[in-house]
């Protein structure tokens, strides 16, 4: 008997599940993948928005501007890269100067702090090289950048050390409500019983509502695809440049990333299929044009990928939060579209205080300690440094991917720490072992060795990303 079940492992999941871990209550995370974020938290632009383009009293409005405060307490803690590099919102013309006079008004409401409307000059001085066409913009120096994948795994980690416990290769099927308590199961007839069940299932968060007995909204997707570029010709992007928004939200944008990176991207694809992250050539030229209307020579002649994700657009236009008015044991942490990154510390403390409201009894830990270790990448180390690590531990001297400078012993490591099974993207987003410009082409065979090696999976069983995505079919001459 668990007091709280949370369903999905994003960064909402995961940051509800850490601030929980806080008090002295039982907590079990339902995954239906095989790790920590493998929705939307994994593929998304990484900004942690200012939260000026909110609507002016709506849930996403409060969280957003919360959120973005609590960043810094929560990366320092978590050791999570947060640069305050700040964000633009061009204006081309007059009428988008009324946009981000709009915007300005919104943000101001909202209680966003430090917003500036600066002229051509003042936004070159913030971003060089903005195309000519350029009139004005909105400035936010609270815009940020951070890295959602490492930001979801970190509080799956604090978490865990907290006591939290995770499932994966789990999905929610069947849920029945009694009296006093709530009973997941999935479809190999495991249960888990609790007396509340937080829905944080992203795309998939109406499913879990509907079978609670709450279908007061419905989730579609929206596809959004980016170019990421090599970080040689990554310098040029010095803070987050938006366009003028559009019905469809928040536009293209150029933007630095926290590993040295820029890209260009996300396009929005309406009413796309709820697992769709294909890219397609059509999105990516979409993307080159919107890429060079804000900045004409973005080195677009340089990718090193593609990728896309798919945001859980809410019917109701807001994020659906709180205790369901259907279900008293259901608390809802869904509909969470952009700017949820941005929210997720401050939507993680609002649903423990509806857990509170519901009923659920919170005293604190003595013991919770909210600081998550994080080894120092070998590829940031002095030379003196790299000596000592290689002294003391010789798989130091073993640079495994070439690109990015990972060494055996931060993959055994990284393999060692993995909550749900190891796989190769998993490795990937924990060490950046197969995100340079080979993009795995040299490293993945020898990052597969080692996940046999440390994590005892079987060459043959090893997915890139869990499920039936093998790497490889079986071993030469052998029945498959
Ligand atoms: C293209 C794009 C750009 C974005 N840019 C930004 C940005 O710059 N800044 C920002 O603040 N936000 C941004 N967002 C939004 C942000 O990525 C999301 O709000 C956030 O990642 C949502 O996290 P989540 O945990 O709710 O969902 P997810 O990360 O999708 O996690 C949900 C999890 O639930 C699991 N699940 C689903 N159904 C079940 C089930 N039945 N049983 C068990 N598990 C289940 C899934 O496997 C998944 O792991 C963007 C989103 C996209 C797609």
């Amino acid at each position: 008997m668990y007091d709280v079940v949370v369903i999905g492992a994003g960064v909402i999941g995961c940051a509800i599940a850490r601030q929980l871990s806080r008090y002295k209550v039982r907590v079990a995370v339902l995954e239906a993948g095989a790790d920590v974020a493998m929705g939307a938290s994994r593929a998304n632009s990484a900004i942690v928005h200012a939260g000026y383009d909110c609507e002016p009293g709506s849930n996403m409005a409060r969280v957003n501007v919360a959120g973005n405060a609590l960043y810094d307490e929560w990366c320092r803690d978590l050791r999570v890269p947060l640069k305050r590099v700040g964000s633009l919102v061009l204006a081309f013309s007059a009428a988008d100067m009324e946009q981000v006079r709009r915007l300005y008004d919104n943000g101001v409401q909202n209680g966003v702090p430090g917003l500036e409307i600066l002229d051509r000059a003042q936004a070159l001085e913030k971003q060089p090289g903005l195309s000519e066409e350029v009139v004005g913009a909105l400035y936010a120096p609270t815009g940020a950048i951070t890295c959602p994948y490492e930001m979801t795994i970190a509080c799956a980690e604090n978490a865990r050390d907290n006591g939290v416990e995770f499932y994966f290769d789990f999905r929610a099927e069947k849920i029945t409500t009694l009296r006093d308590a709530v009973e997941v199961e999935n479809d190999k007839n495991v249960l888990f019983r609790s007396r509340y069940v937080v829905n944080a299932a992203g795309v998939h968060a109406d499913e879990i509502s509907r079978l609670m007995g709450d279908d007061s909204f419905a989730i579609r997707g929206r596809k959004g695809e980016y170019i990421l570029l090599d970080r040689a010709v990554s310098d040029f992007a010095r803070c987050v440049v938006f366009q003028a928004p559009g019905p469809l939200g928040k536009g293209v944008l150029v933007s630095p990333t926290v590993d040295g990176n820029a890209f260009v991207g996300p396009t929005a694809v309406d009413g796309s299929s709820k697992e769709d992250t294909a890219v397609t050539q059509e999105g990516l030229e979409a993307l080159k044009a919107a890429g060079r209307r804000s900045l004409p020579d973005v080195p677009l002649g340089q990718p090193i990928t593609a990728f896309a994700g798919v945001r859980a657009v809410p019917s109701t236009g807001d994020f659906i939060l709180g205790v369901s008015p259907a279900n008293p044991r259901l608390i809802q942490a869904a509909g969470i579209c952009s700017p949820g990154l941005s929210s997720a510390p401050a939507i993680a403390r609002e649903t423990v205080e509806s857990l509170r409201r519901a009923g659920l009894f919170l005293p604190e830990r003595a013991d919770y300690d909210p600081v998550r270790e994080k080894e120092k990448p070998f590829r940031s180390m002095t030379e003196e440094e790299r000596e000592r690590a290689i002294a003391q531990d010789p798989r130091y001297g073993r640079v495994i991917c070439r690109c990015e400078t990972v060494t055996e012993a931060e993959i055994a490591h990284a393999i060692e720490r993995t909550l749900g099974k190891p796989t190769v993207d998993g490795v990937k987003r924990r060490t950046r072992a197969g995100m340079g410009r080979c993009q795995g082409g040299f490293c993945a065979p020898r990052v597969m060795e080692l996940i046999e090696k440390y994590g005892g999976v079987p060459m043959e069983k090893i997915t890139k990303n869990g499920g039936a995505s093998r790497m490889i079919v079986g071993r030469t001459g052998q029945e498959e």
